[in-house]
């Protein structure tokens, strides 16, 4: 039994849970409106996923973006123009460490501290629960608000497959393939579509000795260059033109016909949604090793039986190593589900994806899934809560007015419509449309009487 710890009250100050790239970007922006910030992280340095050196990072040895540079770097800190359209994952960290460096972020974080309950007092005030790593003593401090950024891909979603405890081989998800040597010589299924199971998918095609890819669905394959462009950089372009939807997807059917051609020659389905209607998958060499043999594409998994998998065509496959690339879900152990109102299947309800519709001064950045990089989403969302809370202090009124206006908004004025229901495409937007959506709201969320 501890005693209560007293509680330290850090008066209009604001609490920002994590240090990654969203938690960096709130940091920086709040202290530009000048707040006083505190920010708990509780691995020892900054960089969230992008720092593979800690426990939960998701990323293995060959992680390379999936976004291009231009447009996965802060608008206020580019990359340097020597780096490659897709950078590797150790120089995001070194990227992240260095606008941390150069923002002055370091000595407003706290690290090795988790954050272990979140409170609303009732008066627009929330009690953060701490604990430092390896300890047992709590600490509570008083705030006037609080920025979750806490990344949504670290907490796994694991398949529950039928005659799973009969499996004698060995069984990981993703966020634990760390290295090829993991793969060598083995026979490998690799489950899940995503961008991440065609990435290892791929990897394995160079070190197992039998690789098999098993997706639920076709997919529209687009490669990582078009034109000799990076892929979103030419989606891009074609949004800021403002193409119709419809001919941006006759594009794409374009190109993934002349260069892929029929998918269905390589053992794959058609994809069953048009393009643009799932998150994109960018892989220009999954098709290459499915061409040379050594990835072979196989369906669904209906169950597993001592050493083999029965597939949901009726085929068996005996792999050892199965690795589930099927994806993350969003976790928010501090809260109670009701502060997000959250639905039964832990999907949170948020203006924006943003902001907590029953309290004001409770946030979420980075809580997206883009056609493009996230960093840029995650500065813009940081910069609008910011004006938000200056607004919410300086401007109550006004404050109260615009918030109702805005949380009236339904999710399909921001939200991509069209999309495969999965929750993989729970926080699924268009970087322009949101960006567009965003402007807005930071123009409303001006100023208008002097602050002193
Ligand atoms: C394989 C892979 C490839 C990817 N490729 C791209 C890409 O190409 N482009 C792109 O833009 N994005 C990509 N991403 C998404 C990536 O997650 C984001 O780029 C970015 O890292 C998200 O930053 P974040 O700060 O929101 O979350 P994170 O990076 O996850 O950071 C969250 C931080 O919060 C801390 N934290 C969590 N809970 C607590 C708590 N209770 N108390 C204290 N601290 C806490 C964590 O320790 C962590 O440091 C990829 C992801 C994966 C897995």
């Amino acid at each position: 039994m501890h005693d209560t710890p007293a509680i330290a009250d850090r008066h209009d100050a604001i609490c920002v849970i994590g240090a990654g790239a969203s938690g960096l970007a709130a940091i920086k922006n709040l202290r530009e409106h000048g707040f006083a910030v505190d920010c708990y992280e509780r691995e020892t340095s900054v960089g969230g996923a992008w720092n593979w050196r800690h426990d939960r990072s998701p990323i293995y040895a060959g992680t390379h973006l999936i976004s291009s540079r231009p447009l996965t770097e802060f608008p206020d800190f580019p990359m340097p123009d020597t780096w490659p359209d897709y950078p590797h994952h150790s120089q995001l960290l070194s990227y992240l460490e260095r606008y941390a460096a150069h923002f002055g972020l370091g000595e407003h974080i706290w690290f090795g501290t988790e954050v272990v309950a979140v409170t609303p007092v009732g008066d627009g005030r929330w009690d953060v629960t701490t604990r430092s790593s390896g300890g047992v003593a709590l600490r509570v401090q008083r705030y006037a608000a609080v920025v979750v950024a806490n990344g949504h891909n670290w907490s796994p979603k694991v398949p529950a497959y039928e005659g799973l405890a009969s499996f004698k081989g060995r069984m990981i998800h993703s966020s634990a393939y760390k290295d090829p040597a993991q793969l060598r010589g083995r026979k490998v299924l690799v489950v899940g579509g995503g961008n991440s199971g065609c990435d290892i998918a791929v990897e394995a095609a160079q070190q197992a000795a039998t690789v098999w890819h098993s997706t639920r669905r076709g997919y529209w394959q687009i490669p990582k260059y078009l034109f000799g462009r990076p892929a979103d950089q030419v989606n891009d372009l074609m949004l800021k033109w403002r193409l119709p939807l419809r001919m941006r997807q006759w594009l794409v059917r374009r190109t993934v016909r002349l260069t892929a051609g029929d998918v269905r020659r390589y053992g794959l389905p058609a994809p069953d949604h048009r393009p643009f209607e799932s998150h994109p998958l960018v892989n220009s060499q999954l098709l290459y090793y499915m061409g040379h043999g050594r990835i072979i594409p196989v369906p669904d998994v209906a169950a597993l039986d001592g050493s083999s998998v029965e597939l949901a065509d009726g085929r068996r496959v005996d792999p050892d190593l199965i690795i589930n690339a099927t994806g993350y879900l969003p976790k928010f152990d501090f809260l109670t589900p009701e502060v997000l109102e959250m639905d039964d299947d832990g999907r949170p309800n948020l203006h924006l994806h943003a902001f907590a519709r029953r309290h004001p001064t409770l946030s979420v950045v980075g809580l997206l899934q883009s056609d493009a990089g996230l960093f840029p989403l995650a500065h813009w969302q940081s910069v609008a809560v910011a004006r938000w809370l200056r607004l919410w202090q300086s401007e109550p009124a006004r404050a109260a007015a615009l918030w109702r206006k805005e949380t009236a908004r339904p999710p399909r004025s921001w939200a991509r419509r069209h999309v495969v229901p999965s929750t993989r495409h729970w926080f699924e937007v268009g970087h322009v449309e949101y960006l567009r959506v965003l402007e807005g709201l930071l123009t409303e969320l001006e100023p208008k009487v002097a602050t002193p």
